[in-house]
């Protein structure tokens, strides 16, 4: 049998053998994204077996989000940009479910899984990394009428829904419908909403070229609203030049310096005081920490939890967190927080995995620290803006330097990709609406934009079958 750790100094000591239901200290991660994906894979490297590594999700898959605008263009098929979790992580054992509650006392992650039964996850060690879901803002009819993009039931729903209105403009009986269902508007110019505009006009053009009967002169646009002075407003000035100048070239309307004032169902009101019409208000506005952070009763930073450089949890020496549900000092710009990215997330991960085994007597705990590397925006076509090591790339160029750039960082499913981006070089996109989900089960307001809604039933919020049970 392979010999358990024991924790060094300050780090309390595995509990759960005495009684002998447990041979081993068990580490739980919450959450699956970059930061909980890269803390399983590494700890499951470094502890080889003497840890039980436990992953809560509430899918069986990591979601590569920077990809998600592709999938609504049509580019990518949604499978494309998942990765398996159980076919991945060896030694890790995924539990299918959504935390709903820690109990930091008696060390236990209280759950709920797909089908409405509870469950009860004691640990050692535990890990946070759950992310942040879509942010709100209190405009009027915003939460009723548009839609978030921070997980793939709103990147398909969205995908459906534009073929929907572009199939449907085309049928339309007079020519301010038809205006209205072709105009698209998107809230935040940060990097999903301009990647999401630039590939949403190339998408709809490709639509209108197949419709036989689309009339004359018309065509569908792309506003990309941003209350800041410039597209891409937190990154290089660069980067927003080359970002601008191919929405533009484009055809997208950008309004930098423009917010809503107020949502409705047949359209929306600038702050300028124009009201476009419209069936599509995308809503790009950045993301907030997943709410569960706030309801752990633990000290929070604009609502993510705060860390230690070593990311632990101060006072709670079991706990560590990390990704965009953390505030992790940056000490790459003393007094700032590491900002809520990809990049940032999957090193935290990394980092978090070392210190998980350190506290469990395995290595030394060391700070996380990083320098960025840049950023690469996709802008559909061979088009990007990019400053890998702040060489600032636009171009053709760009987009190579991107698409290899995505290629290395996901941790699988790489071939596929790239196979669908061969076949979108090559071959027409495909214009079916497959008209599985609905705008109701993709609400903005949710704390868990990774799972669709669905019908309330017997098993409660959820409408899940077999609620009420309850399971170790
Ligand atoms: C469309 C889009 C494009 C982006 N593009 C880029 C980019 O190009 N470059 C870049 O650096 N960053 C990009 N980002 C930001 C980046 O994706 C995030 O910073 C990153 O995902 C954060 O990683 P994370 O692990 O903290 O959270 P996530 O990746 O969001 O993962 C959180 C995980 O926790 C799970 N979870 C949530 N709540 C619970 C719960 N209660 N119980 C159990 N599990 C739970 C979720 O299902 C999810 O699997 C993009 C984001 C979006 C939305």
């Amino acid at each position: 049998m392979t010999p358990s750790v024991s924790p060094p100094g300050p780090h309390p000591a595995p509990s759960g053998r005495p009684d002998g239901s447990r041979a081993l200290p068990r580490v739980v991660i919450v959450g699956a994204g970059f930061a909980g994906y890269q803390t399983a894979r590494h700890l499951s490297r470094s502890l080889r077996g003497r840890a039980e590594i436990v992953l809560l999700n509430p899918t069986d898959y990591f979601l590569y989000l920077p990809l998600l605008p592709q999938v609504t263009a049509g580019v990518l098929e949604p499978r494309r940009i998942t990765v398996s979790l159980p076919g991945t992580l060896r030694h890790v054992r995924l539990v299918l479910g959504q935390a709903d509650h820690v109990d930091l006392d008696g060390r236990a992650v209280h759950y709920t899984d797909p089908e409405g039964t509870e469950g009860t996850l004691t640990y050692d060690r535990l890990v946070l990394a759950v992310g942040s879901v879509s942010k709100l803002l209190p405009i009027p009819g915003v939460a009723e009428n548009a839609t978030g993009f921070r997980g793939l039931p709103e990147a398909l729903y969205l995908r459906d829904h534009i073929t929907r209105q572009i199939e449907l403009a085309s049928a339309a009986g007079n020519p301010a419908e038809c205006t209205s269902r072709c105009t698209f508007v998107v809230v935040g110019a940060g990097y999903t909403g301009t990647e999401l505009a630039a590939h949403g006009k190339m998408f709809t053009d490709a639509l209108v070229r197949k419709q036989p009967a689309w009339p004359a002169g018309v065509k569908p646009r792309w506003m990309l609203l941003d209350v800041a002075d410039r597209v891409l407003p937190g990154l290089d000035e660069s980067l927003s030049r080359t970002a601008d100048e191919v929405l533009r070239g484009r055809g997208v309307d950008v309004r930098t310096k423009t917010s809503v004032k107020e949502s409705k169902p047949d359209g929306v009101l600038l702050d300028d005081g124009e009201f476009v019409e419209t069936r599509s208000l995308i809503w790009c506005v950045g993301v907030r920490p997943d709410p569960f952070v706030s309801e752990l009763g633990l000290p929070v930073e604009r609502g993510r939890l705060v860390v230690t450089p070593q990311l632990g949890v101060p006072g709670h020496p079991d706990v560590f967190a990390c990704g965009d549900a953390a505030a992790v000092p940056d000490l790459t710009r003393p007094g700032e927080f590491t900002p809520m990215t990809a990049q940032h997330a999957a090193r935290q991960g990394k980092v978090a995995a070392r210190n998980v085994a350190a506290s469990l007597g395995l290595g030394e705990e060391v700070p996380y620290k990083h320098n960025d590397l840049g950023f690469a925006v996709d802008l559909g076509g061979v088009k990007a803006a990019a400053n890998p090591m702040g060489v600032k790339l636009s171009g053709a160029v760009a987009g190579a330097v991107t698409r290899g750039y995505h290629l290395a960082a996901m941790p699988g499913n790489r071939v596929r990709v790239a196979a669908d981006w061969l076949l979108d070089a090559a071959l027409p996109r495909q214009a079916v609406q497959l008209g599985l989900l609905r705008s109701w089960q993709v609400p903005l307001d949710t704390a868990s934009p990774e799972l669709a809604r669905i019908p309330a039933g017997p098993g409660g919020d959820h409408g899940t079958r077999g609620g009420g049970n309850s399971k170790e």
